[in-house]
């Protein structure tokens, strides 16, 4: 039996409860969780913007330590530390065979599996986005795990299964920032703050933060940012003013809402490129009229889990964190138990701090 944080139902508060894991089926690993990141996809998840099997075990942003494997597992034993990954490829779909794996059509199907039971009454619950990390112990595919990258603590590892492989993903393989390059980043949480330090590593000549919350712009400032901006109604006028009335050369939009998407479209020079990793609501409509469209020549692409393909892509991060550009301990603003989840998630529909890190 192991502690977890139960979603009973869409809209219904997360409860800490005990869970019976079953040992490893073949191709299974179990995983001792060392930490899990509270991310705004969980929030998603648990109030019905984004769907998944309930009841479930949310969280899908740790790292750990596999305590067991199952048959046919050869490649992993008890004692590995592992970055969990909850979008695995199938390698099989039609965009795996692309090489675009963080588009697999596959990568859920894990979703709807019952995967452990609550050990008060024996209710199945599913993993929520695959990995159900948070718990103190979890049951994954071995697709769902990668090696952890030597010389990074296993509680900073954990960021890097998602916020930090989407934002330095929208930066470098979405919005591929080269050096000298104007970057404007809305939204400073978890994903936002991986942003601009890609933004940093890149190279750009200048970061603008912005944020709903004046208090984030020293959290903004450390990751990066040379401006910081108080979203308000003249946001675009504000940045144009900041890049020679040009626009940044690239807008990365991590916030998800039309009103954001629309401003980060408004602020980008002609020619430059609007990326979007929020996930939105269907009731967030953005408008374009057909002759903005034209004139101003902006592409507008979105950007699934940073277009990054973990296996690839982790040991390039790792590097960047051993050689000091990456600080993951700056995503950190709060780590909590099992318990403090809610809390956060409180304050992420607040729009407060940055990424809460549950450590077991
Ligand atoms: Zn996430
Ligand atoms: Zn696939």
């Amino acid at each position: 039996m192991v502690r977890a944080a139960v979603l009973p139902a869409v809209g219904a508060p997360l409860e800490i409860a005990e869970i019976d894991l079953p040992d490893p089926g073949p191709g299974q690993v179990r995983v001792r969780l060392a930490a899990a990141g509270v991310c705004h996809s969980d929030l998603s998840l648990s109030d019905g913007t984004m769907r998944v099997p309930v009841p479930a075990v949310l969280g899908h942003e740790g790292a750990g330590t596999v305590v067991a494997v199952g048959e046919g597992v050869t490649h992993l034993a008890p004692g590995t530390d592992v970055v969990l990954n909850w979008a695995p490829s199938c390698g099989g779909c039609h965009a795996c065979s692309l090489g675009e794996v963080w588009l697999c059509a596959n990568a859920l199907n894990g979703a709807a599996d019952v995967y452990a039971r609550r050990a008060s009454d024996g209710t199945d619950l599913h993993p929520g986005l695959n990995v159900a990390a948070f718990a103190e112990e979890t049951v994954v595919s071995a697709n769902c795990v990668l090696p952890a990258p030597d010389g990074v603590p296993l509680t900073d590892a954990a960021l890097l299964g998602c916020a930090v492989l989407t934002g330095y993903g929208a930066v470098h393989h979405s919005a591929r920032v080269r050096q000298g390059e104007t970057v404007a980043v809305y939204g400073v949480g978890g994903v936002g703050l991986a942003a601009l330090q890609a933004a940093r590593i890149a190279g750009a000549s200048k970061i603008v933060a912005v944020d709903v919350s004046p208090a984030k712009e020293e959290l903004a400032r450390g990751a990066g940012a040379t401006d910081y901006v108080v979203a308000s109604d003249t946001t675009a006028r504000e940045i144009r003013a900041l890049t020679g009335k040009q626009g940044v050369d690239v807008a990365v939009e991590c916030v998800g809402r039309a009103a954001a998407i629309r401003t980060a479209w408004d602020s980008t020079r002609r020619g430059g490129r609007t990326t979007v990793v929020g996930i939105g609501g269907k009731d967030q409509q953005v408008t374009f009229n057909a002759l903005e469209l034209f004139h101003w020549g902006r592409t507008l692409a979105g950007c699934v889990y940073g277009n990054c393909d973990p296996a690839r892509d982790l040991p390039v991060l790792a590097q960047h964190v051993r050689a000091g550009r990456l600080d993951l301990g700056a995503l950190v603003t709060e780590r909590i138990g099992l318990e403090g989840i809610p809390a956060a998630f409180e304050n992420m529909l607040a729009g407060k701090g940055g990424r809460a890190l549950v450590v077991f």
